[in-house]
């Protein structure tokens, strides 16, 4: 992306490798836990501190207190045997310390510690066969250097492999690099809040001086937070303005085509279905462009509502493109919709980047000269050599999975689009607001009739032995199940790994009535197995969590989670919804590993007590922070760095008021302030939003 990111924001987007003691290797490890620029670790705040203030005399430092003492040294023991410790025997006027080095090299120690020398040593006091004892010190230094002994240590949130020192000294070197950055607070209200300026309550932020200090409601954290809720709601607003500065067109269809799929269909539409499609009609025929987001559950029927809200922009002379996340959920649409134009006679086709290059050929001529009506794609669909005759309206079945500047690249193919989201991941109020600003939203809060509630259990998984017993008497009777495999670690191929082992296991049992799914097969083996699956070949499908997004088997009836518990709240929604869209009755299996911790326990209970995502959503949020949502982690959602959303709700319904304020005050963000708050954006990575400025 082109970017024209400010100059005095280059040293912080340094790449890490540049800091003291960051090599390769740590710089991995850096980029893993908090990115790989400078401005990365400065977004990395301390957790915990180390109070060393606390100087007493020997005798009186209680036993699992970190203190720094000022000590004689008075003789070395050195070990001769590996498994004991080098001691060395220091002293006060008030009594002995022993000093306790497992692993020593002699001389370094006696370097360290000449006998008959004064130090200063910190360190946790541990009482141990009645010595009071320091084992490996963390500051050892002569009397003239005590202030070198940072008196209140940070500490940060780590990562396995790299040392406390070595983060130490990279964040505190990238906080010698941030420079002082012009303020893009309104100050007045900065100064209602006694907030300090960003660089002041940066530097603040790393440098806590008591417990109280790291909690994210202190004045510096709380004006740190609000800088990056105010760049996500700036961002969402730029973008928002530039889709409403773009003219929209009035559409509104004659109404045959849809009147045609609505009787081709065997259902009649739910009252949610029909309210929402009022919604959006009504936005078509509006003189401005639409930006709608349809939320619904997984078998809300969001598709039939998309295909109806397509076919108005046709009956109006116009073209229609729905862009899905993956090749298999847009081959899915395909297959769902495909019947249903073709009852209304019209032409529909599918672009993927997997198509062969005759029937790319066909479908490009066809969209571009306007034979094609409906187009059903991947991300294929914003390639530039895709042009249509007169796109009219695009959904984008969202998952979560495409940026806000995806949205505008489709957008910016036909004239005034029509954009309507479609989104399954129920959304607490709070979150809509940082991944879509104010959008206008639709929600299908019903499901179709005909659907039975899922029996959903807990089960420990040592009892999986039944578990795998009980499946094999169900598919025995003709049922199909899916086997979900655990998040085992962050790497994908030890996730691949776990659902490998379980499919060799339950193969061993029913033979080729098991397929296994997972992400690191290739796309075209993914399908068959799937489709195997969805034939009803295979009976129980092995998979990791590559099956949350879309695959729809009504036939399926029952769900398996290993380890039920790793799963955050509203993967377990999304992965349970896969079963109960048929008429007959679902079960659905939460397999729990021991011991269960507080919250996984409270996760498991709203599973088993609720199916309906929006409160899953709103408890999940409640649970566990925004934070933590290992849905929204992983579903692209704006992950925030220094904001809570838990705790810092109310910055964020002001942030939104400013934000608006901004922009009707300074819509290109031309004054002083609306220079500084471009930095801000930047800063914050939010480079799309500025590009939307015709300033650039
Ligand atoms: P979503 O995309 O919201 O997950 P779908 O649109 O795939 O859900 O719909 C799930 C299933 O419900 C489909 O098989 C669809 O045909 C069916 N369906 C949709 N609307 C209704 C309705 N009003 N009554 C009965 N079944 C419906
Ligand atoms: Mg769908």
């Amino acid at each position: 992306m082109r970017t024209l990111r400010p100059q005095i924001l280059f040293p912080l987007f340094a790449a890490v490798t540049g800091l003291p003691g960051i090599g390769p290797r740590n710089a991995k490890l850096v980029e893993s836990l908090a990115g790989p620029h400078l401005v990365d670790l400065l977004w990395h705040l301390p957790r915990e501190i180390v109070d060393r203030r606390y100087s007493p005399k020997i005798t009186e430092a209680p036993e699992g207190r970190v203190v720094t003492l000022t000590v004689k040294v008075d003789a070395h023991f050195p070990s001769h045997d590996k498994r004991k410790p080098y001691k060395v025997r220091c002293s006060d006027d008030s009594g002995f310390l022993t000093l306790v080095f497992f692993h020593a090299r002699g001389d370094y120690l006696e370097r360290l510690l000449p006998v008959g020398e004064t130090r200063v040593v910190s360190g946790r006091i541990e009482h141990f066969g009645g010595e009071i004892q320091m084992a490996h010190p963390d500051h050892i230094v002569p009397l003239e250097e005590a202030d070198s002994i940072r008196r209140v240590e940070p500490v940060y949130p780590m990562t396995a492999g790299l040392s406390p020192k070595t983060l130490g000294k990279a964040v505190a070197a990238a906080l010698a690099k941030a420079p002082d950055l012009p303020e893009w607070l309104d100050p007045a209200f900065r100064q209602k809040r006694h907030w300090a300026s960003w660089l002041e309550s940066l530097r603040a932020a790393h440098a806590p001086e008591e417990e109280g200090a790291l909690s994210p409601l202190t004045r510096m954290r709380e004006r740190l937070a609000y800088d990056e809720l105010l760049a996500n709601q700036l961002a969402l607003a730029l973008i928002r303005a530039t889709q409403r500065r773009l003219p929209g067109r009035s559409v509104a269809g004659h109404g045959a085509l849809r009147e045609k799929v609505i009787a081709a269909l065997p259902f009649s539409l739910t009252t949610s279905q029909e309210t929402a499609l009022g919604e959006i009609y009504a936005d078509m025929k509006a003189p401005s462009r639409m930006l709608r987001l349809l939320q619904g559950d997984v078998g809300s029927g969001k598709t039939v509502v998309a295909l109806l809200a397509m076919l108005n922009a046709v009956e109006a002379g116009g073209q229609a493109a729905l862009m899905a996340p993956t090749e298999l959920l847009a081959r899915q649409h395909y297959a769902s919709i495909a019947p249903l134009a073709r009852a209304a006679g019209i032409e529909i086709a599918v672009l993927t980047g997997r198509d062969k290059a005759a029937d790319r050929r066909r479908t490009l001529e066809g969209l571009a000269d306007g034979s094609i009506d409906v187009v059903l794609g991947t991300h294929a669909l914003f390639q530039e050599s895709v042009e249509f005759k007169d796109l009219m309206m695009a959904v984008i079945d969202e998952q979560h999975r495409f940026g806000v500047h995806q949205r505008l690249d489709l957008a910016a193919k036909g004239r005034g689009v029509d954009m309507l989201v479609m989104t399954a991941t129920p959304i607490p109020r709070t979150l809509m607001l940082t991944a879509y600003g104010d959008l206008e939203n639709s929600r299908l809060t019903e499901k179709p009739p005909g659907r039975q509630p899922v029996d959903t259990r807990i089960v420990p998984l040592i009892r999986i032995e039944e578990t795998i017993e009980g499946i094999g008497r169900a598919i025995a009777k003709g049922a199909r199940a899916y086997w979900v495999c655990p998040l085992v670690s962050e790497s994908e191929v030890t996730d691949m790994a776990a659902a490998e082992a379980r499919y060799a296991e339950l193969a061993a049992r029913f033979g080729d009535r098991v397929a296994l799914v997972h992400g690191q097969m290739k796309p075209a083996e993914k399908d068959t197995a799937m489709l195997r699956f969805a034939e009803g070949a295979a009976q129980i499908l092995v998979a990791t969590t590559v099956i949350e997004v879309g695959i729809d088997v009504p036939e399926a009836t029952i769900m398996v989670i290993e380890h039920a518990e790793r799963f955050g709240l509203a993967q377990l929604h999304q992965l349970r919804g896969r079963i109960g869209r048929g008429a007959a009755a679902s079960t659905c299996l939460l397999l729990y590993g021991q011991p269960l911790t507080e919250a996984a326990r409270a996760r498991l209970e709203i599973m088993r007590q609720t199916e309906d995502g929006f409160v899953i959503a709103e408890k999940d949020l409640e649970l566990r922070g925004a934070g933590e949502l290992l849905g929204v982690r992983q579903s692209g959602m704006p992950e925030f760095r220094l904001a809570d959303i838990g705790m810092h709700g109310e910055l964020l319904a002001v942030a939104r008021d400013d934000a608006k304020l901004i922009l009707a005050r300074d819509p290109e963000l031309k004054s002083d302030r609306g220079q500084a708050l471009k930095t801000l954006l930047y800063l914050f990575e939010r480079d799309a939003a500025v590009l939307t400025l015709r300033s650039g």
